[in-house]
């Protein structure tokens, strides 16, 4: 039997996840799924410790409405579970709900709503390389103390939790970590690949726009 984390380990979150049935971004809700009865701990897949509701969901999960939540589900663009195993989904969810739901302000890092409205996004958000938010260039990056122990752990994040922007006005994620990508992929040590991130990072943004079509209709061949 697999060991089950702490209520510690697995509070505080941060905000880059969708609701569980709709696939909202603007979750408002955090269930922890903390109890595994011996029924779910058979089935040969699993949920994580926690479900992010956003309000509708919520609100339809708190009548026990299951049957329109399994449609909300279905109606997702690419749902990847049919209507029986939606079903069997929420029983899931609700079996192994182990207190009453947390609202996203008492259950996410302190501070990290206020840098999204300020236009940062936590680079854990991004990319598995949180590592590049320390060579980020200054104006287009902020944090906030970390206070996730795992996070904690990670002696590169310097204890604090990384929101960054694009560093040229107009570029979207997907353009920086396309321009990223097919400058760093050619190293493999890991302080070469971060000091040529961190050189792309800073370069013109004429020579990034270069480097981004180059590597937009490599991509296209
Ligand atoms: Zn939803």
């Amino acid at each position: 039997m697999s060991q089950s984390p702490t209520r510690e380990e697995l509070l505080p979150v941060s905000t880059g996840n969708r609701c569980l049935f709709c696939g909202a971004a603007d979750w408002t809700w955090v269930y922890l799924l903390g109890n595994e009865p011996d029924w779910v701990q058979q089935l040969d897949w699993s949920l994580s410790w926690h479900a992010f509701l956003c309000d509708a969901c919520h609100d339809l999960y708190e009548r026990g409405d299951d049957e329109t939540l399994v449609r909300v589900y279905l109606d997702q663009p690419e749902p990847e579970a049919d209507e029986d195993q939606a079903r069997q989904w929420v029983r899931v969810v609700r079996a192994r709900q182990s207190e009453p739901p947390i609202p996203r302000a008492d259950a996410v890092v302190p501070g990290v709503d206020n840098l999204a409205r300020q236009g940062f996004t936590p680079i854990e958000n991004l990319t598995g390389a949180c590592e590049l938010a320390v060579v980020w260039p200054e104006e287009h990056r902020r944090s906030i103390p970390e206070v996730r122990s795992w996070a904690l752990e990670d002696e590169v994040l310097q204890g604090r939790l990384w929101a960054v922007r694009p560093p040229w006005p107009g570029w979207t994620f997907d353009d920086v970590f396309i321009y990223l990508w097919s400058v760093v992929d050619d190293y493999q040590e890991p302080k070469q690949w971060l000091d040529a991130a961190a050189k792309a990072l800073h370069a013109d943004e004429s020579e990034a726009r270069d480097q981004l079509e180059r590597a937009r209709s490599r991509s296209d061949m």
